[in-house]
């Protein structure tokens, strides 16, 4: 059993309150401030329009930005609005959540000239804003019914964006939730200060504003229906439930109090409705090195956690989550340690009060431990080594369903191997994990299942 330094040999602190009812609301505004119409004309003023332009290329949705940054120019927001939503439905979030860093705004030539972007996602939020509170008749019309019938499996951005398409194009949609909310991780899962406001709510009502598209929540698929149920039932099937399986440490004392997954964590804050409720704890130990880490922590710190170190078992190059996130979490006050991998949770009365790392080297690529340690004092370890699909609700038809590497396969048109079923978003092989990715994977989803239907 290894050795707690002194000072960190203690009983749990983990308790709500921490903080002032103003220090709340601070550290939970809005992360960056919508735009104002003089702020929006200004900043669409540094746009090149250019031919070509590269950061259409770098959007995963493809949306014509110097197109929308021109409108905006010319005071047509709900023009450039119109833009965004016809690539992509969930404009308004991912104007909020989009790592707009590595994408669009990475590639604009005015950051490779100037180190300066165009803030298009900033702009994108100002658009969809803009349009969403002035608009009294939802932008699109669905066209004639075509008597087919398709059930969306989930209703997350994924499920949201095919859901929306296969309506305009007069399919009938039966969405299947297991929860008794839609939104997905939009609503349970981005960080906070990212989608204030309720946003993520208003958005499915928008999203669902078009009509045609007939909501069944805490209808999960392998308990409340099974697939051969939907295949029967409809002439087309879309799977987008996500990632719904947490990652484990495979470490003794995993079930400890205080240990806990970070998703969990973040819906729990997500859900609430007053942040002083929610008990955090003085020291906090995340493990991992994605978007979940970073999120996890900096929404931690924000509680009023005293100390939160992020924890990585490879190199600062090697985190999934941008320079960007980091240095965020960073100004935070979040500690980031790169190189060191979880031993052993060290546990008092079944609460969890330390955690044991081995430092970590590359040898060739491989992951090994040098056998030196080091010990952080925790009221809390958070997991937020990644999330699993989980393929026990296709169960019936598990063995027919072609996975790989843990995900569905699709092709590029997201079909399955099995006749009649789609899938896209986090469940399926070989994409990015962002909400936009899910986005264009339901829009093109929808237009192979719409091709297929109509012949
Ligand atoms: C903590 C966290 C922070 C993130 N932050 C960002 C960010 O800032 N920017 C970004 O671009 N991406 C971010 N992501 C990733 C992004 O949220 C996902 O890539 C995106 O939500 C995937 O969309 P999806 O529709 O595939 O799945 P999900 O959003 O997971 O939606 C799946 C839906 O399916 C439902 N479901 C599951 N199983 C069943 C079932 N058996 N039957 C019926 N329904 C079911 C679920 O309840 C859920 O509503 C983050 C992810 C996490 C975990
Ligand atoms: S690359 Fe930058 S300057 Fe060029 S069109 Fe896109 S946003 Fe405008």
């Amino acid at each position: 059993m290894s050795q707690l330094p002194e000072s960190a040999v203690r009983r749990p602190d983990i308790r709500s309150g921490r903080l002032s009812a103003d220090d709340y609301i601070a550290n939970f505004s809005d992360l960056h401030p919508p735009l104002t119409r003089h702020e929006a004309f200004v900043e669409a003023e540094r746009c090149y329009f250019c031919h070509d332009a590269p950061c259409v290329t770098a959007c995963p949705t493809s949306i014509d930005i110097p197109m929308f940054i021109r409108q905006i120019a010319g005071d047509r927001p709900e023009g450039a609005a119109k833009t965004i939503f016809d690539q992509n439905i969930l404009g308004g979030m991912c104007a909020r959540v989009c790592p707009t860093e590595t994408l669009c705004e990475e590639v604009c030539v005015r950051e490779i000239a100037e180190g300066k972007p165009v803030k298009i996602g900033q702009l994108q939020r100002y658009a969809t804003d803009t349009a969403m509170a002035d608009w009294t008749e939802h932008p699109y019309q669905r066209a004639a019914s075509t008597g087919k019938s398709v059930a969306v499996v989930g209703g997350g951005p994924a499920g949201l964006s095919c859901a929306h398409r296969l309506a305009l194009y007069g399919h009938n949609v039966i969405l299947y939730e297991a929860q008794q909310k839609l939104g997905g991780l939009n609503e349970f899962g981005i960080a906070a200060y990212k989608t204030v406001d309720g946003f993520a709510s208003l958005e499915v009502d928008f999203v669902l504003g078009i009509g045609g598209i007939t909501v069944e929540t805490g209808k999960a698929l392998g308990t409340e229906v099974t697939l051969g149920d939907l295949r029967s039932w409809h002439d087309a099937v879309f799977l987008a439930m996500g990632l719904p399986g947490v990652r484990a440490l495979d470490l003794t004392h995993e079930d400890a109090a205080g240990v806990g997954d970070a998703v969990s964590f973040i819906a729990d804050l997500r859900q609430t409705d007053d942040l002083a409720t929610l008990p955090v704890g003085r020291k906090i130990v995340v493990i991992g090195g994605g978007m979940t880490a970073i999120d996890i922590a900096s929404q931690t710190k924000r509680l009023g956690a005293e100390d939160v170190t992020i924890v990585y078992r490879r190199g600062q190059d090697r985190m999934n989550a941008s320079e960007y996130e980091q240095e965020l979490a960073k100004i935070d006050g979040v500690k980031i340690k790169h190189n060191a991998q979880p031993r052993e949770l060290i546990v008092d009365d079944d609460a969890v009060t330390g955690i044991v790392f081995e430092y970590t080297q590359e040898i060739d690529g491989k992951l090994a431990g040098t056998c030196e340690t080091f010990t952080l004092a925790a009221d809390m370890v958070f997991k937020a080594i990644g999330q699993s699909f989980d393929n026990q609700p296709l169960y019936e038809e598990i063995e027919s369903v072609a996975l790989d590497g843990g995900r569905i396969k699709v092709d590029d048109e997201r079909r399955t191997n099995v006749d009649g079923l789609w899938a896209g978003g986090d469940c399926v092989a070989g994409g990015d994990d962002l909400t936009v990715t899910a986005v264009e994977d339901g829009k093109i989803a929808a237009e192979s299942i719409h091709r297929a239907l109509i012949g």
